[in-house]
């Protein structure tokens, strides 16, 4: 996820918006406008002072993830011939060991200490067909784009004995048993719904067309794609749904081997906890299972797990910066949607429940006690967005702060925690999780090893 967005600061921008046409043009759009004073100290009221731990309430451990895709071509004669890769690196900060990173004279981490982490440095990549390029011999782009999103997520992300089989993860999430539709290829479009894909079958073929099925088809991440045109879109939806089936992925090992454990780690994600586009269906999966890790940790007496979305940039993030000189420090702000509607996406009608397809998580603003704004997001709450009627009710119970119990204030303390040493002017997990976007701080998939290793996982 891209995090340090350039500013459309290109000469020539300011020039465009001064032409008469495009003036006329804005006139008639509905966009986030600068409040008035009075407006910003309306908005500003409505905050709350930020919930904070006595003592802060910070886990044992702190797994960041980021990630990011480029494109290269196959060789310098070809440059419209593309591979595509994405990344998605993991860190994992043991809170004991973290000081160690910390210059104490100027409270900046040590980039000779982050230099000595890069040595073990390898990310999870998945490699892709990109522009110009049938996989396998498919009779068309898509065909073998669909074939090459199974092999990937099919391939074992461990070393040894262990796994990381995101195809798994899909399983796992979905009771062992997913249906498809209709069949993926466009010529056929064939109902397939008799196929029942299960972790033993997870392949098979259209019986209209013989088309090869693949179980990974369910994410839908191929509709994307065309002969001609370019698969930019696709890959940053492919993007999204790794870093977050990754996510899926930890929790559903840890609740497995030792649902402890969740208790003691907080997971932070670069940007908001949704899924967009395509893959967007998988979302309540997601929700489902943080929601069954939590009433295993509730069984077992302890608090539920911390899992945050951090975002740098977005509507949210604009808005906070127009809005920061008139909130004093230490405050909270829940984004409802009425808040939402009114205030950020500049819109007059509110969305009955803002990111009812995409989104498993609630968004925050935090201004700290130091005076720097966060956009943060919690997991709702819940286990699914029914029962609280229809998408109004949900709309009003994802904002009720109480049942977020006490994620809010540890979310809080955890960025208290980090934002003192600033790294690339963002908290230290996610800006190390960004760097080694390209070169991770533990080759891929051994977050979980080190976790078992460092005895986390010993009650
Ligand atoms: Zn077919």
């Amino acid at each position: 996820m891209p995090y340090s967005r350039e500013s459309a600061g290109k000469g020539g921008h300011s020039d465009f918006v001064r032409n008469p046409d495009v003036q006329h043009f804005l006139e008639s759009c509905d966009y986030m406008k600068p409040p008035s004073d009075d407006e910003a100290k309306a908005m500003a009221s409505s905050f709350i002072s930020a919930p904070i731990g006595q003592p802060p309430r910070l886990p044992k451990f702190v797994v960041a993830s980021d990630a990011s895709k480029s494109d290269t071509p196959v060789n310098d004669k070809l440059p419209s011939t593309q591979l595509g890769f994405i990344k998605v690196s993991h860190v994992l900060i043991s809170m004991d060991k973290y000081a160690e990173l910390i210059d104490p004279r100027s409270r900046f981490v040590d980039p000779f200490k982050v230099a000595d982490m890069h040595r073990n440095a390898q990310p999870i990549t998945y490699v892709m067909p990109g522009s110009n390029i049938c996989y396998k011999g498919a009779s068309n782009v898509r065909d073998g784009f669909r074939q090459a999103v199974y092999d990937q997520l099919t391939a074992n992300r461990r070393d040894g004995s262990n796994r990381m089989v995101l195809t798994e993860t899909l399983f796992a999430l979905n009771d062992n048993r997913i249906i498809i539709e209709s069949c993926p290829s466009h010529t056929c479009d064939a109902s397939i719904k008799d196929l029942i894909f299960t972790p033993h079958n997870p392949m098979q073929h259209c019986k209209a067309c013989g088309t090869t099925v693949y179980a990974t088809d369910a994410l839908r991440l191929h509709e994307g794609i065309s002969d001609f045109g370019d698969n930019m879109s696709a890959m940053t939806r492919m993007m999204n749904a790794v870093e977050h089936l990754l996510l899926a992925s930890f929790i559903l090992e840890l609740l497995q081997a030792n649902p402890a454990t969740l208790n003691k780690i907080a997971f932070v994600m670069d940007g908001p906890l949704a899924l967009f586009g395509e893959p967007a269906k998988w979302q309540p999966r997601i929700m489902k299972l943080i929601h069954k890790a939590n009433v295993k940790l509730k069984q077992l007496g302890l608090e539920p797990l911390l899992i945050m979305g951090l975002q740098k940039t977005g509507a949210v993030m604009d808005h906070a910066h127009l809005l920061e000189r008139f909130l004093p420090n230490g405050v909270l702000k829940v984004i409802d949607d009425t808040y939402r509607h009114t205030y950020i996406t500049g819109s007059d009608k509110a969305s009955e429940d803002f990111g009812y397809e995409s989104y498993y998580g609630q968004d925050f603003l935090f201004k700290t006690e130091r005076g720097r704004i966060f956009n943060f997001a919690l997991p709702y709450p819940f286990e699914s967005k029914g029962g609280f009627g229809g998408r109004k009710g949900f709309s009003q119970v994802k904002v009720k702060l109480d049942k977020y119990g006490s994620l809010i204030e540890r979310a809080c303390d955890l960025i208290r925690h980090f934002e003192l040493d600033l790294y690339d002017n963002a908290i230290v997990p996610v800006a190390l999780a960004h760097r080694h976007a390209s070169i991770s701080l533990v080759p891929g998939g051994k977050v979980l090893d080190l976790i078992a290793k460092a005895g986390l996982g010993k009650k």
